[in-house]
């Protein structure tokens, strides 16, 4: 199959629009991605054709609905070589880790360590404070190298038999880093630590196989994934989630209620209380049915070449700092430029057309390891093309003529 970028954006209404008398340049997409227009049909669908609230009705239009939500979850399921009941809706890669750390933390004891990454996104770290706050466990971070990888020397000393929990992100939303998770969980394991993934950028740009890579927890939402908002996905291997403490309490979780006891329902539903996203959750399948169309390797190789070419292109440019320059990195570039704020550039790059990233990126601990407050970050998706990354590039370069 072959791929090509300007067919492609044509499926993606927003593209075509301008941003202050200019072409719109998105390169926000790790951010979040725009929707193909196979995601908003999909949705506009349902909501002008069978819609009702799921599970629970004896009618037409429930049980359409129920099969559709139900159907998006077995797609999300085959699109990461998992079983149906191992994925449960979340509201997001956020909402997921916080349900899984929420559920372990049951087990876990003053002293018990939780082993994550100086690279993590707030999402995977702040749900683990709440832990060390709560009851007393010990949070250990593996650091970075310069050159923005996982340093695994200091891993595999990190691990010990207090180690409870690994939770690692597979892809970084600030280096562009790719993990070798299929080695680390091996190792975690090993060490008899329960693994979980944040996979939120890496699911958008490669093919995963939870089972390959083992995994005991995967995460990722919809909304990178040229799916909508309010919708993510948890995967966890069966007899991980069947121990895992439910979440939140309402209705669709239970078995049975009276006034003095409860029951649960078995996974996934159990972790599912109250009325779903289900138009979102539809979407999400839509999202998935319309990547499951497109040459994957042959998108990834797109995105690898508007990165390499804006990298050549900026090569002799003495005024930029790169962050992240691990081998294999994903088509993220995230930068400073010499005497100016990253808002700034960010700003100045709008009055350009040109859509980027500044601040933290929810990476605090990750910008304090580099010594900065804050950078830029330009994110290519499968829409952009080699004459947009030309005009991030001829932009950047006038932005940066502001500082000089
Ligand atoms: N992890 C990573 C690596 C991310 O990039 C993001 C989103 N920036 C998240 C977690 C959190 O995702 P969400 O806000 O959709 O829950």
């Amino acid at each position: 199959m072959a791929f090509d970028a300007e067919v492609i954006r044509a499926e993606f209404p927003i593209l075509g629009r301008q941003v202050n008398g200019r072409p719109l340049v998105y390169l926000d997409s790790a951010a979040s991605a725009q929707k193909p227009r196979a995601v908003i049909e999909a949705m506009t669908r349902a909501m002008e054709h069978s819609y009702a609230n799921v599970h629970r009705g004896l009618h037409t239009l429930a049980n359409e609905t129920t099969e559709a939500y139900e159907g998006a979850r077995s797609k999300i399921a085959a699109f990461i070589g998992a079983e149906a009941p191992e994925i449960v809706f979340t509201k997001g890669a956020t909402e997921a880790i916080n349900l899984v750390a929420s559920g372990l933390g049951a087990a876990l004891r003053p002293g018990d360590e939780i082993l994550l990454s100086e690279m993590e996104h707030h999402a995977n770290i702040v749900p683990w404070h709440f832990l060390r706050e709560r009851q007393g466990v010990v949070l250990k971070f593996t650091p970075v190298t310069d050159d923005g990888r996982l340093d695994m020397e200091a891993f595999k000393e990190l691990l010990s038999e207090r180690t409870r929990v690994v939770a690692l992100t597979h892809m970084s939303n600030v280096l562009g880093t790719v993990n070798p998770v299929a080695e680390l969980t091996r190792l975690a394991h090993e060490a008899g630590a329960i693994v979980l993934l944040d996979g939120c950028q890496a699911v958008v740009h490669r093919a995963i196989d939870v089972k390959a890579l083992d995994a005991d927890f995967y995460v990722f939402s919809g909304h990178k994934l040229y799916g909508p908002t309010g919708i993510g996905a948890l995967y966890g291997k069966s007899e991980r989630l069947a121990s895992l403490r439910p979440y939140q309490g309402g209705g669709e979780m239970i078995g049975k209620v009276t006034l003095e006891e409860i029951t649960y329902a078995d996974p996934p539903h159990r972790f599912e209380a109250g009325t779903p996203p289900i138009l979102e959750a539809i979407g999400l399948g839509a999202a998935i049915d319309w990547l499951g169309g497109l040459d994957r390797a042959a998108v990834a190789e797109h995105e690898h070449g508007l990165y390499t070419h804006v990298r050549e292109r900026l090569n002799g440019a003495n005024w930029l700092r790169v962050l992240g320059e691990a081998p294999g990195k994903g088509a993220i570039l995230s930068f400073t430029v010499d005497g100016a704020h990253a808002h700034d550039v960010a700003q100045i790059l709008d009055k350009y057309g040109v859509a980027v990233r500044a601040g933290t990126h929810c990476a605090e601990p990750l910008m304090r390891r580099f010594g900065l407050t804050s950078s830029a970050r330009a994110s290519f998706a499968l829409y952009n093309t080699h004459e947009e990354a030309d005009a991030f590039v001829d932009a950047l370069t006038k932005t940066q003529a502001f500082f000089a």
